[in-house]
């Protein structure tokens, strides 16, 4: 990986500090002053600041299920952050990969390898969202051929791509998205002429939310290659 991004994962450097120390011939490689951010790092290989060997900390990868009222920043704001259910002092060190409203409920993946998250994010890796939906309204009989052609969203001049809706029962389905614009999923029924009542988010590609509401766990090891 690269020496700033290094310097960054083993300390409280962020990345322009980081990039700042090295410049400034602060930082060795394996005994060697380096004065390069972009500079190559072997995970193996002793990285020293100013004389001191730093200890590279792991990424950490996490599972929330989110309760309504909480909101997916890493600080709290109006509402609190959704980060607190982890009950740790580093937890501000991470960001949600794929925020949900404050309304909706459910699986909420939480990291600080930024890498990840991209990849996680990324429109041309189309990774399916699934959501559970309850309506104001029974559901139209065209809902979902609808929903699989594209819909047009208001303000938007791109079709949504197509989504495909399982009806549940008549003010219930599961909705699988692979993107994620801004409340998508509330916008499409809105779209039809329906009102989203109670929105969940059960499953993010391989990942299916697993725990109860509150609780959380660590991603385990192929979970996170998912998106490695
Ligand atoms: N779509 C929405 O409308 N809201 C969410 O929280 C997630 C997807």
């Amino acid at each position: 990986m690269r020496l700033d991004k290094r310097l960054c994962l083993s300390t409280t450097l962020d990345r322009d500090t980081a990039a700042a120390a090295i410049v400034q011939s602060r930082v060795t490689v394996a005994g060697v002053v380096v004065t390069e951010p972009r500079q190559q790092v072997h995970e193996s290989q002793q990285v020293c600041l100013d004389g001191v060997a730093v200890v590279l900390r792991r990424a950490r990868y996490f599972m929330l299920h989110k309760e309504a009222g909480s909101q997916c920043s890493n600080v709290d704001g109006v509402y609190p952050s959704v980060l607190n259910l982890l009950n740790d002092p580093r937890a501000f060190e991470l960001h949600v990969a794929g925020r949900l409203d404050v309304d909706t409920t459910g699986l909420v993946l939480v990291t600080d390898d930024g890498r990840w998250t991209f990849n996680l994010t990324r429109p041309d890796k189309q990774c399916a969202k699934v959501y559970r939906v309850q309506l104001s309204r029974p559901l139209a009989a065209d809902t979902a051929s609808r929903f699989a052609a594209g819909l047009s969203l208001q303000g938007e001049s791109q079709l949504t791509a197509p989504a495909q809706l399982q009806v549940l029962g008549s003010r219930e389905a599961l909705l699988t998205l692979t993107e994620g614009r801004f409340h998508q999923v509330k916008r499409m029924f809105a779209a039809v002429g329906n009102r989203v009542q109670q929105l969940h988010r059960q499953q993010i590609g391989d990942i299916v939310l697993d725990i109860k509401p509150g609780e959380w766990r660590p991603l385990t090891a192929a979970e996170i290659g998912n998106f490695a």
